[in-house]
Formats: C-alpha cells, sequence, structure tokens
C-alpha cells in the first residue's frame, strides 16, 4: 500500500505502484473521464506514471483556464507537430519543441523556409496523427542507449550531452515519432483536437547566430473549440491594433536605422499625446504635494558603483564614456540621482514625506532582439517618483500610490488588479522592518478596498511591491506600474532623518510610476483604442473641411477660432472631394469632423460629424460646438 496526500490535506491509500490515472479512479468516475495529468509536489507529469508514498498529488483536468494543463495539451501538439513533419520530411532534424505562452512551437532543420502552403498540408497531417490516437508512451532509457538512438541526429546528440549524469533521460514515443524529452504528456495524440498553426520563421539553433538556422513553426492548441476560435479572433484583431503600424499611419512616431535599435522619434502627433500625458500626471503630482526635480543624464560611474547598479544590474546599462580620465555613464534610471538630492542636506523628521518625481529619460541597453516597437525600447521616458518617509508613513504613502493609479485607471476606463509581492527567500533587511512594511502595504490596500493577489515570495530582494496589471479592450493583460518598497538604496547611501527623539534614523524609500514609462504606456493606448483616442488625447481633435474653395477663408477663421480655444484643429482645404477629404479623416480617426458652406457660414454654425457616428451630421451653432468639446477634453471623456 502507498498513502497519497490531496490538496484538501485528506489521504487516499492505494496499491503499490498505482498511476495517477489510479488516483483519480479510486476518487470517482468522473474525475477518471476529465483527469489529463496530476502535480506531484507541485511537478506537472504524466497520468501514468506510478505515485509514490507519501506524495503530494493534484489531479489536473482538461481545462482552458488551468495552465499547467494547456502546459501538458500543449507541448504534446508540439510532438503531433513534429510526428507530421517527419512523415512529410522524412530527413528534418529536430530542434526543441517546447510550450510557451499562447501556445507551443517546433524547431526543424529543413533545407527549404516552410511556405504558407507547407504549413496547411502540415496542419493536414497532425490532424491524421491526432485522430490515430497514438499514446504517449514514456521510456526511461541509459545513455548509451539514447546516443545509439538518436545517432544520425546531430542536435539530439548535442542536446543529450549536457543532461548531467544524475538525471533520468527520458523519451516520448507517439506512434511513429519518438523525442528524447522529459515530459509531461497527455495521454493520447487524440486529445488534440482543436490547434492551429499559426506561422513559420527562422530560428538560429539555441538562439545563437553563430549556429546553423532552423525553421521553427509556432501554432496553439486548446482544449475547447470555441477558446481557440476566441483565441484566433484575438489575434486577428491585435494584428489591426499594431501600434507600429497604426503610429505609422497617423504620422505619430518613427523608429530609423540611423538612431539605432530601440531608440524612437516622437513626431508633432505624437508628441502631443506624450505632451498631454505628462501635464496630466504633473497636476495630479502637483496637487499632491510632490517636488519636481531634475538629474543629470551622464553622471560620473561612481554613482553607479555606489548605487550597487553597476555590480548588479551593468548589462543593461550603456558601456561607459571616457574623457579627462574619468568614466560616465548615462542613467538607466532616477533612483540614484534622487538619492543624492535627498542625501545632499540634513533632514529631519519634518522635512518627511518627501515625495519626488521626475519625468525624465533614461536609457537601457535592451538585447537588440527583445526590442518590440514602443512596448520595448532603449530610450525610456519614466513618470518616475520616489517618496522618502518615515516607516509610519508607509501606508498613507502607498494609499496616496494607488488612489493615483485609480484615477488614471478609471479616466481610461481601465480594468485593472493589484498583486502584492512578500519577502523572498533571499533578502536584506531584518524580519521586524519586512513585517511592518508588508502590513502596511496590506493595510493600505485594504483601505482601498480593491480585491488584490497575493505573490508569496514575489518580491524584491530589497523590499515588497505591489503591481499593476490591466486589460485592454481585446482582453489581453499588460503588466503595467509597480509601487515598490526599498530598504537597499537607504542603507547603501546611508541616508538619514532627525527623529522626534533627536536621533538618527533611516527613512524608506518608496519608487513608484504610474504609467510606467511613458512609451510603452502610448503603445499599449494605440493597441487599446486602435488609434482612435479620447478627444483630449486625439493628436488632431478636430478637422475643418470647407466645402468648396469659396468656403476656405471662413474654414480657416473657424480653425483659427478652435486653436484659440484651446483645441488641437486643423484645415484640410484640399481640391479632393469632399467624400475623400471625409473619409480621410475617419482614416486618421479624427474625433470631430466639421463640414462648412454656404449656409454655416451665413449662419455661424458647424456641421458636425462626430467619429463613430455613422456619417450622421448634427449642425451646431460654432460656439455651442467649442463649449461642448473643451468641457469633454477637461473632464478628459471617453467619447466619442
Ligand atoms: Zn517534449
Ligand atoms: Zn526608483
Amino acid at each position: 500500500m502507498i498513502v497519497v496526500r490531496l490538496p484538501d490535506g485528506s489521504k487516499k491509500n492505494l496499491p503499490e505502484g498505482s498511476s495517477g490515472a489510479d488516483l483519480a479512479a479510486a476518487i470517482g468516475p468522473g474525475l477518471a473521464r476529465a483527469a489529463i495529468a496530476v502535480t506531484v509536489g507541485g511537478e506537472l507529469r504524466d497520468l501514468d506514471r506510478p505515485l509514490a508514498d507519501g506524495d503530494d498529488v493534484s489531479i489536473v483536468t482538461r481545462s482552458d483556464d488551468c495552465e499547467e494543463a494547456l502546459y501538458a495539451l500543449r507541448h504534446s501538439a508540439a510532438h503531433v507537430l513534429a510526428t507530421a513533419v517527419r512523415e512529410l520530411y522524412p530527413d528534418a532534424g529536430i530542434g526543441f519543441g517546447p510550450p510557451i505562452e499562447n501556445g507551443f512551437y517546433y524547431d526543424f532543420a529543413v533545407p527549404q523556409p516552410f511556405t504558407p502552403e507547407d504549413l496547411e498540408a502540415i496542419e493536414q497531417k497532425m490532424a491524421e496523427v491526432a485522430r490515430q490516437g497514438y499514446d504517449f508512451e514514456r521510456r526511461e532509457l541509459s545513455r548509451a542507449e539514447a546516443e545509439e538512438l538518436f545517432a544520425d541526429d546531430p542536435l539530439k546528440l548535442e542536446r543529450l550531452s549536457e543532461i548531467p549524469e544524475d538525471e533520468t533521460i527520458s523519451t516520448y514515443t507517439d506512434g511513429p515519432f519518438t523525442d528524447l524529452c522529459r515530459g509531461p504528456h497527455v495521454r493520447s495524440t487524440d486529445e488534440i483536437k482543436h490547434f492551429k498553426l499559426l506561422s513559420g520563421a527562422g530560428a538560429y539553433w539555441r538562439g545563437d547566430e553563430t549556429r546553423q538556422m532552423l525553421q521553427r513553426i509556432y501554432g496553439t492548441a486548446f482544449f475547447d473549440g470555441g477558446s481557440l476560435e476566441q483565441h484566433l479572433h484575438r489575434l486577428e484583431e491585435a494584428k489591426k491594433r499594431d501600434h507600429r503600424k497604426i503610429g505609422q499611419a497617423l504620422d505619430l512616431f518613427s523608429f530609423q536605422e540611423e538612431f539605432g535599435p530601440g531608440l524612437v522619434a516622437w513626431h508633432p502627433k505624437g508628441a502631443r499625446i506624450q505632451m498631454r500625458l505628462r501635464r496630466w500626471i504633473e497636476d495630479l503630482l502637483t496637487e499632491r504635494d510632490y517636488e519636481f526635480v531634475y538629474t543629470p543624464h551622464v553622471t560620473s560611474e561612481a554613482l553607479f558603483e555606489r548605487s550597487g547598479h553597476l555590480p548588479t544590474y551593468a548589462e543593461n546599462m550603456y558601456p561607459a564614456m571616457e574623457g579627462e580620465g574619468e568614466s560616465f555613464r548615462v542613467k538607466p534610471m532616477n533612483c540614484p540621482g534622487h538619492t543624492m538630492i535627498y542625501a545632499a542636506r540634513p533632514r529631519s523628521y519634518r522635512d518627511l514625506p518627501l515625495r519626488l518625481s521626475e519625468i525624465a529619460n533614461v536609457y537601457r541597453y535592451e538585447r537588440s532582439g527583445t526590442l518590440h516597437g514602443l512596448l520595448r525600447v532603449r530610450m525610456l521616458t519614466m513618470d518616475d517618483g520616489h517618496i522618502f518617509c518615515t516607516p509610519d508613513q508607509v501606508e498613507d504613502e502607498i494609499y496616496t500610490c494607488i488612489e493615483l493609479i485609480d484615477i488614471v485607471m478609471g479616466t481610461l476606463g481601465l480594468e485593472y488588479r493589484l498583486d502584492l509581492s512578500t519577502r523572498p527567500e533571499k533578502r536584506i533587511g531584518d524580519d521586524a522592518n519586512w513585517d511592518r512594511a508588508e502590513e502596511a502595504l496590506r493595510d493600505a490596500l485594504d483601505r482601498v478596498g480593491r480585491d488584490y493577489g497575493i505573490d508569496e515570495g514575489g518580491g524584491a530582494f530589497y523590499g515588497p511591491k505591489i503591481d499593476i496589471k490591466f486589460k485592454d479592450a481585446i482582453g489581453r493583460e499588460w503588466q503595467g506600474a509597480t509601487i515598490q518598497l526599498d530598504f537597499n538604496l537607504p542603507e547603501r547611501f546611508e541616508l538619514e532623518y532627525i527623529g522626534q527623539d533627536n536621533q538618527p534614523h533611516r527613512p524608506v524609500m518608496i519608487h513608484r510610476a504610474i504609467f510606467g514609462t511613458l512609451e510603452r504606456f502610448t503603445g499599449f493606448l494605440i493597441e487599446h483604442f486602435a488609434g482612435a483616442f479620447p478627444v483630449w488625447l486625439a493628436p488632431v481633435q478636430v478637422r475643418v473641411l470647407p466645402i468648396t474653395d469659396d468656403h476656405a477663408e471662413g474654414a480657416a477663421a473657424i480653425v483659427a477660432r478652435l486653436r484659440q480655444a484651446g483645441m488641437e484643429a486643423e484645415l484640410d482645404a484640399r481640391s479632393d472631394t469632399l467624400s475623400y477629404r471625409v473619409r480621410d479623416g475617419e482614416m486618421q480617426k479624427v474625433p470631430y469632423i466639421l463640414v462648412v458652406g454656404d449656409r454655416e457660414l451665413e449662419g455661424g454654425t458647424v456641421a458636425v460629424r462626430a467619429r463613430g457616428s455613422d456619417r450622421k451630421q448634427i449642425v451646431m451653432p460654432l460656439e455651442e460646438f467649442i463649449t461642448k468639446v473643451t468641457g469633454e477634453i477637461a473632464t478628459r471623456e471617453l467619447a466619442p
């Protein structure tokens, strides 16, 4: 007999050699049918592997909401893909084929890239393999046996040579295909019912550009056909909303070879969006007693030596610049600079909290392979802020930070959630400090009255933090701002304040950003709104179209009046037809298009087409229009 423990703490007696499948069956026939894998001590395993006495076991059932279930399914789908490719291309070399977020891939050594037609044929072959219902059979074998098995597959032999001596070597076979693999897998290929191959791309073996180029195929799989449909629809939507495409079409920004990778130039229209976001956050911060500061962009390297960035973070920093025998660095973050401002004079408890903000460009030497449009850049504009306070003030400060986030998210109509990350195993600072800090964060979160998740042990070594994640219009989740407590920098820079007791104390430092970086946040906003920004953010808020040349002068006067009222208005008096110009304004996602002819000019009115109103036109006095739209801008309305 063996005894295993279930997640609810109950125990189950099973005959020696029982597997996860046997356990599921012993609990009930419904569970036996739904089971797809198990976790043993948190590690995902095949349903058919024997359990051991004392194992903590949890049954994983088929569900598109369960990461582990999807992991097993997609890993198995990757093998089915390789099975199909080997059927069609018997000489194809086999690289890696892991599950990834939202799907899986497999790398193949083949002489030609796969065409879309090839992918279609492979997909059909995959469906055949799936229908065959081959079992995934696990085999454990010796190194010598494995070397013989993969003798004519150099990529597998290389992988094999890296498996440590003490690790079990295993293969998985489904029908005609055998792969060197740790598993786990679902029981049979017929679980792979709802899948789709998405794209092919060249990929270097092991991501190393000095090695051979392989052909990677990406795909995805789900348990439920509806989930697959939904996912494919989302991918289509995401493609249409790609901020790089929309940025080009609306002339917002550019990346150019001469600037270098990951360095963005904001064109006038993109810069307007940046400016509005900046002014907004500056106003919000001013109302909350922040002080604005400016710190050098290039500083002596010694600063980052002292802050600890050079020892631990150097690979993400631009290389040093030399001059007059000294080394300089461009800043990857503002924290050390703000710390220096705090340390520049003696501080008393009466000076605290000291809230410093700097909306500054910082530069990070991100790997060129990870750069992605505005979402991952090397020049970042952070709405950065650092609060220096006493331990007793932490809760209030955190509360204000969350309140700010709530205002920003609410104004933009975004759903968001908060996660509290607590002390990790490896950390600095004594436990009493951590207790106090975590409690302050919890109390602040409770005071805000929002549900939050807890990531046990997910904090940084120097302090706990709160992460914000929000959802976009097509349901994708984005990582947003962070509120981070820091015991480390005050220590390194020996920051002090004189307390009420006349003794020196160490302040707590809070790092926080609301947007995070303006680049990434703008990239997000472009995709979320699909370029159709609410009027307060729209780079062009109003476009005025004279019906004929005779109305051009009157239209220009209206543009001048709108600009005087503080709006971004522009004239489109091109000789194209009116309907062409209306369509162009719609393509540029301009919130309001005003059409002006004889009737309007005589009556002091404008014919208004609001974006999304299906070309319905409302005639109203110009001044009424101005009052309406300046109101929408002032209150940051989401519509139109
Ligand atoms: Zn595998
Ligand atoms: Zn910081």
